[in-house]
């Protein structure tokens, strides 16, 4: 169940025009019927997102839910198959699949329709839910397609065959601008967010980090290097294992990866066997099949950290990047998408393309622990001033109220 959120309480955080402006985009839209629809509630940024922005919409007196198509394992092989295509990666899905992906969004849009095509707005997230649009002849709202993933350079027959989903759209959104897609409609940039409140974010006790440390077996008294991901190969866990074992030549470093699945993410199962093959049975390399809800955990293990890895080769966002900013770790990560929205270059991190890269950089800030710290207070700025949910929120609000003014080059919020 989603928690009760009160924007009050981030004033602890940001500053109070922050709360004002939410306040003032907020009024015209109250009682509005905002629903988001995505294709998982556990596990991945995007239902990290939406389990928080949409109570937080609710605490401004929008009428904001989320709604979650199901599906069996073949619609998931077909959507991890689009994810992967989308992304660059030559993938070829048979015909078959395709058919079967258009209908169990039809069986999806005969259990949504009534709620989509009253709402005054819905945000379909993704390309799993995208054909809901075609299949709700009535709407009567405004539809934006968010996505949340790199399409900047996809592979063409996947991306062909979605657009016929997507051009009907009234908007679409995108975490950067080398994602945006021309689809003849109106497209904003919106990166992503963490909630500071959020269990995977609040401030922890010592004694709670030290905790989590002594229950896993890792040795404060020594470099704790960590990965936070899905086993997922865009996220490289086997670069990571390489760069460890190169900085391990030199440093009693220790590496943690850890990870659970999303249950929109069928391929999970198999990387997780490769990355425990090349692991092997080093006692210093800490391999964790987590829970959904270990949000305590993680955010526990972000901050026994010294330094935060997300070597990923393809990355629509990074909120874990954004998680180890905040916790005010330096953060080395692959050069791709988000990721380089976030880690500035000798300021928040560093931004590496190998295995090698990345060992240098992991040598390089273990090394210099003044350098680490005064990375990691830039970083936590930084996400302090763009990356927050309070920030994200008020782009929201800022389309929403747009798009109703589609044709006006001025708008007052009364
Ligand atoms: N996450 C989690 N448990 C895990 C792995 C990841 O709760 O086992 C969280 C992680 O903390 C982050 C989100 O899932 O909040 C992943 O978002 P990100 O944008 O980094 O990657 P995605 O999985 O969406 O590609």
């Amino acid at each position: 169940m989603l928690d009760a959120l009160n924007i009050q309480d981030y004033s602890k955080v940001v500053r109070p025009e922050v709360i004002d402006q939410l306040h003032q985009l907020a009024a015209p839209l109250a009682g509005a019927k905002v629903v988001h629809v995505n294709s998982t509630k556990l596990g991945g940024g995007v239902a990290e997102i939406l389990d928080r922005l949409i109570p937080l919409k609710r605490s401004l007196n929008i009428n904001a839910s989320w709604e979650t198509i199901g599906g069996d394992p073949d619609f998931f092989v077909c959507t991890k198959a689009f994810h992967n295509g989308l992304q660059g990666n030559r993938v070829d899905i048979p015909q078959h699949l395709l058919n079967h992906f258009e209908s169990i969004n039809e069986e999806n849009a005969e259990k949504l329709r009534s709620t989509l095509e009253d709402a005054d707005y819905v945000f379909i997230h993704d390309p799993q839910p995208a054909p809901l649009l075609k299949l709700c002849p009535n709407r009567k709202g405004k539809w934006v397609w968010r996505c949340h993933i790199d399409v900047s350079r996809p592979h063409r027959p996947v991306w062909k065959y979605l657009k016929r989903f997507l051009h009907d759209y009234d908007a679409s959104i995108y975490s950067l601008a080398a994602f945006a897609q021309p689809l003849g409609h109106p497209q904003f940039l919106v990166p992503p967010s963490i909630d500071p409140l959020s269990e995977k974010n609040i401030e922890l006790s010592k004694s709670d980090v030290r905790d989590t440390a002594k229950k896993f077996g890792f040795d404060l008294n020594r470099p704790i290097i960590s990965q936070i991901s899905r086993f997922d190969r865009f996220k490289d866990p086997v670069g990571v294992i390489r760069a460890y074992k190169l900085v391990k030549e030199y440093l009693p470093v220790q590496l943690v990866l850890a990870g659970g699945g999303a249950t929109d993410d069928p391929e999970g199962a198999a990387v997780l066997e490769e990355v425990k093959e090349l692991a092997g049975d080093d006692p210093d390399l800490h391999i964790l099949l987590l829970p959904p809800d270990a949000h305590r955990t993680i955010n526990a293990i972000q901050r026994c950290s010294d330094v935060v890895l997300q070597k990923s080769v393809r990355e629509g966002f990074g909120l874990t990047v954004t998680e180890a900013l905040w916790k005010k770790k330096p953060v080395i990560g692959g050069e791709t998408g988000g990721i380089t929205l976030q880690v500035v270059n000798h300021h928040t991190g560093f931004l590496v393309n190998t295995p090698e890269g990345a060992a240098f950089r992991i040598r390089y800030l273990l090394s210099r622990p003044k350098e680490r710290k005064t990375m990691g207070k830039k970083g936590f700025e930084f996400v302090r001033d763009h990356f927050l949910l309070t920030r994200h929120l008020r782009d929201y609000l800022t389309i929403l109220v747009s798009l109703n003014h589609k044709d006006s080059s001025k708008i007052s919020l009364g």
